[in-house]
């Protein structure tokens, strides 16, 4: 592999028990669904008594837990979404996977949930990583979707924080997310989050309530939501799961992070990206009446979400007020398609890691 591999620091041993066959057969390279079919095994960690206790790596499968968890009636459960991709060598590489654990221990933290040591994380990834290799696919436009989360497990219905969790990682093959560029629209009536509420945070909470807005829109024949803020429906938040960006004339405009703000890698990444290609980057309050005036001025080159799972989704077209709004289509040229190979080619090794983001 092109990159450094992450070195152990200290000895933690993970007990892992193989499973017997494995479940790759089943799995149709060509034709891969999202979340369907998940690699062969799990890590699995619990903390009892104020301590993490034995890590493992175990065939993937079910698990019994108390019905009265904390998890299941009051949300106590945080997540997230990481890729592993092949490499043009043949290898493995993970996209600053540091960044993910400092974003679940921030969400650990506003959901009263224990921080995970860094150690702990790292090994349980790659080792889990390296044991089911065989499952990161090949193609363009492939990865290994990795789902890391954290629940609560006490046997107690009280409304309080359990002292008991459980944290594990499981993984999935994943293809190209979005095949289309998308229809959005602008919400005018719900709210994702508030300032002050947990918005930056990936507890469950917040991916459910958020179902019945975007139900109601991909009724409207949209394929996703652009979040506004809460109070009066006038900036610009994200969308679904992915931030959004900007690029008028020729300024990369993304609103500015605050606690309602998924604090997103991808948005980070391409800004850098785009930093590094000297153009000017905006992270500021962006309005809806500001997109809205450059859609009708012809201003708004690039409209784009970028996250994870859909990595950069081009947007067609833009809903406001019963009224949809046309983007230009994207070119080779447009800083949305560069940033999109750009990062592909840093993942695959095929160019320099500039940003040190890579681990093998
Ligand atoms: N916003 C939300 C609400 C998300 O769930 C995600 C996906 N984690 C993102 C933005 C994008 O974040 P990232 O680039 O780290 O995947």
């Amino acid at each position: 592999s092109p990159f450094p591999s992450f070195v152990m620091t200290e000895t933690l041993t993970i007990n892992i028990q193989r499973s017997a066959t494995s479940r790759l057969g089943e799995l149709d390279p060509a034709n891969i669904e999202f979340g369907k079919l998940f690699s062969d095994h799990l890590f699995v960690v619990d903390y009892i008594n104020g301590e993490w206790q034995e890590p493992q790596i175990l065939p993937y499968g079910e698990m019994a837990v108390s019905p009265a968890n904390s998890a299941l009636h009051y949300g106590q459960a945080i997540f997230e979404g990481m890729k592993a991709y092949r490499t043009a060598q043949g290898g493995v590489s993970l996209f600053r996977p540091l960044d993910n654990l400092q974003r679940l221990n921030a969400s650990a933290e506003r959901m009263c949930m224990p921080t995970l040591p860094e150690e702990l994380f790292m090994q349980g990834l790659t080792q889990l990583i390296r044991l089911d290799s065989g499952w990161v696919p090949k193609a363009a436009d492939t990865a290994l979707y990795i789902r890391p989360f954290m629940f609560a497990t006490d046997g107690f219905l009280g409304v309080r924080p359990s002292e008991s969790y459980r944290f594990m990682i499981i993984t999935c093959p994943v293809g190209a997310f979005y095949n289309k560029p998308l229809r959005v629209r602008f919400e005018e009536k719900y709210v994702r989050s508030a300032e002050g509420g947990a918005g930056y945070a990936k507890n469950a909470g917040n991916y459910g309530a958020a179902m019945y807005p975007t139900k109601l829109a991909q009724q409207q024949g949209y394929n996703q939501l652009i979040w506004t803020d809460a109070s009066e429906h006038r900036y610009v938040e994200e969308s679904g799961t992915m931030n959004a960006i900007f690029v008028i004339n020729d300024r990369v405009i993304t609103p500015a992070l605050s606690t309602s703000i998924l604090d997103g890698i991808t948005r980070r990444s391409v800004l850098q990206l785009a930093r590094d290609w000297d153009m000017p980057v905006e992270e500021r309050k962006v309005s809806v009446h500001e997109i809205v005036e450059a859609l009708e001025a012809g201003t708004l080159r690039e409209a784009f979400g970028v996250g994870t799972a859909a990595t950069i989704a081009p947007i067609a077209v833009i809903g406001f007020e019963g009224h949809d709004y046309e983007l230009p289509m994207t070119s080779a040229n447009s800083f949305s398609r560069r940033a999109s190979t750009a990062l592909a080619a840093i993942r695959s090794g095929q160019a320099p890691d500039a940003h040190g983001w890579m681990t093998a």
